[in-house]
């Protein structure tokens, strides 16, 4: 039987406990001994159904409960892991004109340059031989 099928089944035998119930109430004060039996039948039944149900209830609400803190830890791991995957990229972002800059050590004269580009204190050296006034007097 399937789980709605057995809640509808439930819901029946629920209505008619009521049904009898409201009837022996209405007579209580001239049941009969078996009729007595019956409503305190009825009545225990009404009240294991109550507590079952309150307790099913309340399990419920707990497991609810569970998964709200499960689904706060985890949008929170999230906005975690997406501040430091920011904080990555922005690390990456700040290192990569440097990866693209490597300095080197010029061959020629030992001063620190970019790669890829003239050596400046051989460049200087270089324009500043050119404008020796030696130089300058053998042109
Ligand atoms: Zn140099």
């Amino acid at each position: 039987m399937s789980r709605r099928a057995r809640a509808v089944d439930r819901e029946l035998a629920r209505a008619r406990r009521r049904e009898i119930l409201a009837v022996l109430l209405s007579r209580a004060e001239r049941l009969l001994p078996a009729e007595a039996e019956l409503l305190r039948a009825m009545v225990d039944t009404e009240i294991a159904d109550g507590d079952q149900a309150r307790r099913s209830l309340g399990g419920q609400s707990a497991a609810v409960r569970r998964l709200q803190n499960r689904v706060e830890a985890a949008e929170q791991a999230i906005v975690e892991a997406e501040a430091d995957a920011r904080r990555a990229e922005q690390a990456l972002a700040d290192r990569e004109p440097l990866a693209l800059m490597p300095v080197q050590s010029c061959r020629i004269c030992g001063a620190g340059y970019t790669l890829g580009r003239p050596c400046p204190t051989c460049a200087y050296r270089a324009r500043a031989a050119g404008l020796t006034p030696e130089q300058e007097h053998h042109r």
